[in-house]
């Protein structure tokens, strides 16, 4: 017979020594990317060569090798010149709290699958749910990203607002609901999955400085009404993706009340302003919403995927999916908190919440406003650097990390001046001394940053800068 792998697979004593070398390992990154003296935030490589490499390695790759070659060939989001993507770097206790839930592996789909991060799912979302100002009977959960929380938000909404028969029978009427041309695209995904058509997204046009113009708002409804569409939700972005623009949370609570519209506010991204005592206005507003997303791992320092789903009265997040799965969920007349799935879309998830536990527990609450608070502080500062600048402008002001902004000159036509903004964008992400991203703002081409790193200085940022004009000028010499 041949010998079983079982039991090396499963070896205390091997998980312990990797893990312990692990843990040095990553200590060893942690410090060299927080003091920013990894010369690269990114070694890039193009996709069918990072292919090469890991085909090859699974063959001749060493085994101790294998998670440093995987350091090495990631984006280092501790870097304070990462300006990238909004993820955030984590706490790094929450790569432990990340190794306890892999272990452990409760998939929390029912109570007794996962009991503490069960209750500590209510407590966290119950303390979130307060933040943003609603009252004891909201409730909420954690679900597997603000995509999916938007997804079933709007699923909420339909079942709340229209009716049960959507999910029995299909939807019977046309059924719409409003958002912001800027809003982020999973809002889109949503609504056509849920059979809503092209015509049931109405997009309002934004300002000129990119919030969803409350104006235009009025007139949009009564046209759609009057083609016959039903209404029932209107989303606002908190902010929207691209420019990091605040839409009017009040003025779309006002809205959503006169027209008895649910009221979604998609704060994936800048909900966790509802811990800033300085920036806390950004999202003035908010309690007056049906439903919030608040992504953890964007704004709150926690590992992907950790994503909290809020609901004003709490009976929605639970009758949104109400259907049996007799093997998994019992029926049961009482509030029933602790059966997750019965409210999430997926049925088994992560141990997120004790991310967030996690956290609170060891530094309370007031990290959250001081992680927020400076690296908004940051995005305006970084705001008035360009605005000061004869080569670059701004897309907008900034309201919070997220500014978008261009090299200018006045010797290129648009479509130049777009093509050079895209090869500075392509030379700093193939150099790797810094990591920024990019966007196209009303056709046109501007570089984005999301200044997500603490310890990122007005140093950095002006480093960044001078990187731009050189290669700027080398660019712009080569296209003219
Ligand atoms: C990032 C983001 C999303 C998507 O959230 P994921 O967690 O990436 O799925 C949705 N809306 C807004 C406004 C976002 O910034």
């Amino acid at each position: 017979m041949e010998k079983s792998s079982m039991p090396s697979v499963y070896d205390p004593e091997s998980f312990r020594k990797t893990g312990h070398k692990l843990i040095d390992t990553l200590a060893d990154h942690l410090d060299q990317s927080n003091q920013g003296l990894t010369e690269k935030v990114i070694r890039w490589n193009k996709p069918n060569e990072e292919h090469e490499f890991w085909k090859d390695f699974l063959v001749h790759g060493e085994n101790t090798e294998l998670f440093s070659e995987v350091i090495k060939h990631s984006t280092h989001v501790h870097h304070p010149n990462y300006m990238g993507h909004q993820v955030s770097p984590t706490a790094p206790i929450t790569a432990l709290s990340g190794m306890v839930s892999a272990l452990l592996n409760n998939g929390m789909a029912v109570y007794e699958m996962g009991m503490a991060s069960s209750a500590m799912e209510r407590i966290v979302t119950d303390w979130l749910c307060a933040k943003i100002g609603f009252d004891t009977s909201s409730r909420g959960f954690l679900t597997s990203g603000g995509t999916l929380a938007n997804l079933t938000a709007l699923l909420s909404a339909r079942k709340a607002i229209v009716g049960q028969n959507s999910r029995n029978k299909g939807n019977t009427r046309p059924l719409g609901i409003m958002v912001s041309e800027q809003a982020h695209y999973c809002v889109d995904r949503a609504a056509k999955i849920m059979g809503l058509g092209e015509q049931g997204i109405i997009k309002i046009p934004t300002t000129e400085g990119y919030a969803m113009d409350v104006s235009l708002l009025e007139t949009a409804y009564k046209k759609a009404t009057k083609e016959g569409i039903y209404i029932f939700a209107i989303v606002g972005s908190a902010p929207s993706t691209a420019t990091g623009i605040f839409d009017d949370l009040e003025v779309l609570g006002r809205f959503s009340k006169a027209h008895n519209l649910w009221f979604h506010v998609d704060g994936a991204h800048g909900g966790a302003g509802i811990f800033s005592t300085k920036y806390k206005f950004t999202v003035k507003g908010i309690h007056q919403a049906d439903s919030v997303v608040i992504d953890g791992h964007k704004m709150l320092m926690l590992p992907t995927i950790t994503t909290a789903l809020l609901f004003k009265n709490g009976t929605h997040s639970h009758a949104t999916f109400s259907q049996t799965a007799d093997y998994l969920l019992v029926q049961s007349s009482d509030e029933d908190w602790y059966n997750l799935a019965k409210r999430t879309f997926e049925c088994t998830k992560s141990m997120m919440s004790m991310h967030w536990y996690t956290l609170l527990k060891t530094y309370g609450e007031t990290i959250f406003d001081e992680y927020l608070t400076r690296l908004y502080d940051l995005g305006h500062q970084f705001g008035e650097f360009i605005a000061k600048e004869t080569d670059f402008e701004l897309a907008v002001q900034p309201m919070s990390n997220i500014v978008c902004f261009r090299y200018r000159t006045s010797h290129c036509d648009a479509e130049t001046l777009n093509r050079i903004n895209e090869k500075i964008r392509q030379s700093l992400l193939e150099a790797g001394e810094f990591y920024i991203v990019q966007t196209k703002l009303r056709g046109v081409h501007y570089l984005r940053t999301t200044l997500m790193n603490p310890f990122t200085t007005e140093e950095h940022l002006k480093t960044l800068l001078k990187r731009i004009k050189s290669i700027a000028l080398t660019t712009e010499k080569a296209t003219t």
